[in-house]
């Protein structure tokens, strides 16, 4: 995401986020992200992703059972903190049955990519309002981290 971020020019960015869930579907493992499709379109403090090529990754991906859990993009120089237009967008990812994904997460790199950078991310369950998720001392002690790890 950071490299993205530097080759933008101060300009927004960003893609789409994907992974697969644990067995309880707990906790989104995020394995790769995207960068901005070809027909996205940014300034510098607004960015609609585009589709182009999205649909054929993702494909190739389903094969391996990673699939598309969210969104992310950067604010340059500015905080991770969703704008209006970001709460509406994820809001409508959650309600959308073309997108088959109830609880999408939104991750927003804020701040310089070589220099002092934030990340926040937040998950937009359907017919919930949109939760900050922070990191929490021992969650990777958790029984099925450690499950993940064995497994990998
Ligand atoms: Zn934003």
């Amino acid at each position: 995401m950071l490299q993205h971020c530097l080759d933008t020019d101060g300009l927004e960015t960003g893609g789409i986020v994907v992974g697969n869930y644990s067995q309880s579907y707990e906790v989104a493992l995020i394995w790769d992200v995207s960068g901005p499709p070809r027909d996205s379109k940014s300034g510098a403090t607004w960015f609609h992703r585009g589709v182009q090529g999205l649909q054929v990754w993702l494909h190739r991906l389903w094969t391996k059972n990673h699939y598309y859990l969210g969104e992310w993009h950067f604010h340059p120089g500015g905080r991770p903190i969703p704008s209006d237009t970001d709460l509406r967008q994820i809001k409508e990812i959650s309600d959308s049955a073309d997108y088959r994904c109830p609880e999408p997460v939104l991750i927003i790199v804020g701040g310089s990519p070589t220099g002092s950078w934030e990340l926040a991310v937040y998950v937009s369950p359907r017919n919930c309002s949109l939760m900050e998720l922070r990191e929490t001392k021992g969650a990777l002690n958790t029984q099925e981290s450690r499950q993940q790890k064995v497994g990998r």
